[in-house]
């Protein structure tokens, strides 16, 4: 079964064509710099790597380009678009009423409209492929598949604020949770590798990317989320603070002279690892300078980040009274061991023994506990196309 997966930001569209059955990619590829100089798309068949610059305008323009060059006679993977058989959309924000992967009936779109406030920079860009698709290859059914789904079964005591109630009952202010599906994914997996049934597993999967958000899995289902109604708590990010003394914000405003954009700006682009550094949001670099120039501070918003997600698994294996497995993914969960030895230093007690040897991985699938070590610990690297391609064709096959 072909499906074409497409995730449409503010100035890109990334796509792929997949087919779910063979879980091979046919085609995948990026649409850059859409209402910006010079858009150009490109694209990778097996190891083959192309582009050519476009002239296009908008979110429709980049994906008649995309759907042109999967049909193109020269280029293309595709006789015709007959052979699409679903459009899966990376969507990023379901809200409340939208708890699993949906089929985007025409009647849907106006509750789709009324996401868009959750996540103003994202969901207008979802929404704006989805439209873009249905004018395009009307015959084909698109399905959304939501960053938020996989959480929608938090309990309350783990979504509701202790702000005032009225909050949560008349705004929809609430934790909903991020990256669900590269939790649900990397979870999915890790019951496997350990092999027990997902429904009776107990899992905290560590995303750990520019963005990182942690979430304790118990019985197939995410029962707590590090993120929450905003992308910006939880554990310090590439510039995103993370949890802080929330007080600080108002103190900021009314006494240090702050405006709110200020605040805004501070908390979620001029923090994290950037803040604490004040070298760059990447790790990598500020590994580099931590370890190779021995810079003090690169070193100190690395142990605050280490800190932080230390203290997150501890508390998510209270929240669930016990942990099977612990999998560390995304770009600095898959790749860094380094930092992954830095979490799990001194967590005998929890049950968390890791291999230092075995750790030493980048970018590949391996437990990399010691024999005796009663919680797995796990490396995945995340899937989020894949897990969007498996739910787009779970959709379909229900209709
Ligand atoms: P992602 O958002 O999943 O692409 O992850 C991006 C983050 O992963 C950046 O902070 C990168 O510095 C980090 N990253 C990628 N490769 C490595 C690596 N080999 N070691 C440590 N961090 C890495």
């Amino acid at each position: 079964m072909n499906i074409l997966i497409i995730n449409a930001g503010s100035s890109s569209i990334k796509f792929q064509l997949m087919d779910v059955d063979s879980e091979e990619t046919k085609i995948k590829g990026l649409v850059q710099r859409i209402n910006q100089d010079n858009p150009e798309i490109s694209w990778k068949i097996r190891k083959e790597k192309s582009k050519k610059k476009i002239n296009i305008e908008d979110h429709r323009g980049g994906l008649k380009e995309v759907l042109d060059l999967l049909v193109d006679k020269e280029n293309g993977v595709l006789e015709s678009y007959d052979q699409i058989d679903a459009v899966g959309h990376r969507y990023v924000h379901g809200g409340e009423k939208f708890q699993d992967s949906t089929l985007i009936k025409d009647e849907l779109m106006k509750d789709f409209e009324k996401l868009n406030h959750l996540a103003p920079l994202h969901n207008p860009n979802n929404l704006a492929g989805v439209r873009a698709i249905k004018e395009l290859i009307p015959e084909v059914p698109n399905v959304a598949v939501f960053d938020t789904s996989f959480h929608s079964k938090l309990p309350p005591k783990a979504y509701v604020y202790p702000l005032p109630y009225e909050l949560y009952e008349e705004k929809g202010i609430r934790r909903y949770g991020f990256h669900g599906t590269s939790h649900h994914y990397v979870s999915m997996e890790a019951a496997d590798m350990i092999n027990k049934p997902y429904e009776e597993a107990k899992i905290i999967t560590c995303h750990m990317g520019n963005g990182i958000s942690f979430s304790a899995i118990d019985g197939g289902h995410s029962v707590d989320t590090s993120l929450g109604f905003s992308t910006v708590c939880g554990i310090p990010m590439g510039t995103r603070s993370g949890d802080f003394d929330v007080g600080l914000v108002t103190h900021l405003i009314k006494s240090e002279g702050y405006s709110v954009d200020e605040v805004h700006e501070m908390i979620y682009k001029k923090s994290g690892l950037l803040g604490v550094s004040g070298i760059s949001n990447d790790a990598r670099d500020v590994e580099k300078a931590a370890w190779e120039e021995g810079n003090e501070r690169a070193q100190l918003a690395l142990d605050i980040l280490h800190y932080k997600a230390k203290k997150y698994i501890g508390s998510y294996i209270a929240a669930m009274n016990g942990l099977d497995a612990l999998v560390f993914t995304a770009g600095i969960g898959e790749n860094g061991w380094e930092s992954r030895e830095a979490i799990c230093k001194d967590m005998e007690y929890l049950g968390i023994k890791l291999d230092k040897e075995k750790n030493r991985v980048r970018g590949k699938k391996a437990d990399v506990s010691k024999k005796n070590s009663p919680v797995r610990i796990l490396a995945i690297p995340t899937n989020e196309e894949l897990m969007i391609a498996k739910e787009t064709k779970r959709v379909v096959n229900n209709l």
